[in-house]
């Protein structure tokens, strides 16, 4: 075809803004129109990736480069499916693909769950994230807190508690979220995984970190080492989860040190009940986590021991997992919480696991919303390249849409029209600089803006 080929992509973390990498490398004439629906791009790294990993949020830096190619723009502040819809991309677009992520919790079913001490981690996160869609300040009186799940959130959640609020004043944490973490009352955060060591999902780098701080001491118990034949061979295969088992003996041999801060991190424990009571004013609160001993069976697995054990905490943290959210007019899969695809394209929601299953022309996905909410930023890349090559394809065989209003300034008449408060590349730029400028004014690198019309503000000065 002579023409470019046009493609929207709906969500500006990394695996949109990788996707639109991977597009505008493929050697074809290509014009890539980003939808974010926040005022500021860049996802779970601006929003998730927690504040004391500075070299994690400096990803955004070489996201930058990606972003400030001429044949990319951004549209920020356009939510799919309230501001455009499928219908209107049709005549726009050769193809969409949908790179919306995960910000949802996955819930943890056992009674107590609905106690209001009890918070979802990806919660918390919006919180200290200074995401202007969730709460700006946060209960933190708690002095023992129990962290649910043994990934890499259920440490950020851990060590968020366990840090002074002054150790995280010298990151990009906004002024509420200092001002909250000042009265944070927590000395003991208690992390519990159902199953053993080898079964944790901790990636080495973020598990020996947990310790840097002087105030923190990482604890482990010698008696939740432990491993069946199945989990050494799994040790045994895996570099990762072998350097994981290293680090968590480190810390289950050591002597106990006075530090203010302790984080636990108990194996072999299966979550039960969250248990609460009424205060005299009536109030529900919770004042302990039950958990059920378990007890590797051989297989891989663990079955329950019936030993019950009543920890006296006062919040709980669930950190089992994030869940993506289905978007109006695109399928979806509502057990897994993807949009059903195959490679990228794709398919009815029904269709999962049929390899046969046909391609809903013109509609492609990638990132966790593609595969669940699993992996590393890094990982998006793969994603991404894989759904390109299948768009690239499809286009080259002409089983794309067919647009009619192949203007480049169409999106923005469509946008205009609707009264869409559209930001762009230029206005990142400008929120940018001035969250810097505030930062630096402080001695820090960046401080972020929370309130959803403060950011629209700085954007447009
Ligand atoms: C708490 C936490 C900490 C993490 N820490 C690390 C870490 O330290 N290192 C690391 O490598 N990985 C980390 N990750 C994983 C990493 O964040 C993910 O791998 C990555 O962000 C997934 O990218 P994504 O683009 O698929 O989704 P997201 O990053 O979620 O991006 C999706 C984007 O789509 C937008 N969107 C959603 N719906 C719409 C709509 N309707 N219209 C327009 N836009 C929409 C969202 O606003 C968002 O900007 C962490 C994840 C979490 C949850």
């Amino acid at each position: 075809m002579s023409r470019p080929l046009r493609v929207a992509v709906i969500g500006s973390g990394p695996a949109g803004v990788y996707a639109s990498d991977a597009l505008m490398k493929s050697g074809r004439d290509v014009r890539v129109d980003l939808f974010e629906k926040m005022p500021a791009p860049f996802g779970l790294i601006r929003y998730g990736v927690a504040p004391d990993h500075p070299r994690i949020k400096g990803i955004i830096k070489s996201l930058h480069r990606v972003m400030d190619k001429e044949q990319l723009r951004l549209f920020s502040n356009v939510e799919f499916g309230k501001d455009l819809s499928i219908e209107e991309l049709k005549e726009l677009y050769d193809g969409v693909i949908f790179a919306t992520g995960a910000v949802g919790d996955r819930e943890l079913p056992i009674p107590g769950a609905d106690l209001p001490q009890h918070w979802g981690a990806g919660e918390f996160v919006g919180f200290y994230d200074g995401n202007p869609l969730f709460p700006r300040d946060w209960d933190l009186s708690a002095e023992s807190v129990a962290v649910v799940g043994v990934g890499n959130v259920g440490l950020d959640v851990a060590r968020i508690l366990a840090k002074t609020a002054d150790e995280l004043h010298v990151t990009e944490i906004p002024d509420n979220v200092y001002e909250t973490l000042k009265t944070n009352q927590a000395k003991e955060v208690h992390i519990f995984g159902r199953r053993g060591p080898a079964q944790a999902k901790f990636t080495p780098l973020e598990l020996k970190e947990l310790d840097l701080s002087p105030t923190i001491q990482v604890v482990v118990n010698g008696e939740d080492i432990d491993y069946d034949e199945v989990s050494a061979q799994h040790r045994r295969d895996s570099k990762i989860t072998d350097q994981v088992c290293q680090i968590l003996e480190m810390y289950a041999m050591r002597d106990l040190q006075d530090t203010p801060h302790k984080i636990y991190i108990h194996f072999f424990e299966s979550p039960v009940e969250i248990l609460g009571e009424e205060d005299a004013d009536g109030n529900r609160k919770v004042v302990g986590f039950r958990t059920e001993r378990t007890e590797l069976d051989g297989k891989g697995g663990v079955r329950g021991t019936g030993k019950f054990t009543d920890w006296p905490v006062q919040a709980v943290y669930s950190a089992v997992g994030y869940r993506s959210d289905a978007l109006p007019g695109v399928p979806f899969d509502t057990k897994k919480h993807v949009i059903p695809n195959i490679a990228g394209r794709v398919i009815l929601s029904d269709a999962t696991g049929d390899e046969s299953a046909p391609h809903i022309t013109g509609l492609y996905t990638t990132g966790w919303v593609k595969r669940g909410p699993v992996g590393l930023i890094g990982n998006t890349k793969g994603d991404a390249n894989e759904t390109v090559a299948c768009l690239l394809e499809d286009f080259d065989a002409e089983r794309t849409f067919t647009p009619t209003k192949l203007d480049d300034d169409a999106i923005t008449a469509l946008l205009n029209d609707k009264g869409v408060d559209y930001l762009t590349w230029d206005n990142w730029h400008a929120l940018d600089a001035f969250e810097l400028a505030s930062g630096e004014a402080e001695g820090r690198e960046r401080k972020k803006v929370v309130e959803w019309d403060d950011m629209v503000a700085a954007s447009k000065k």
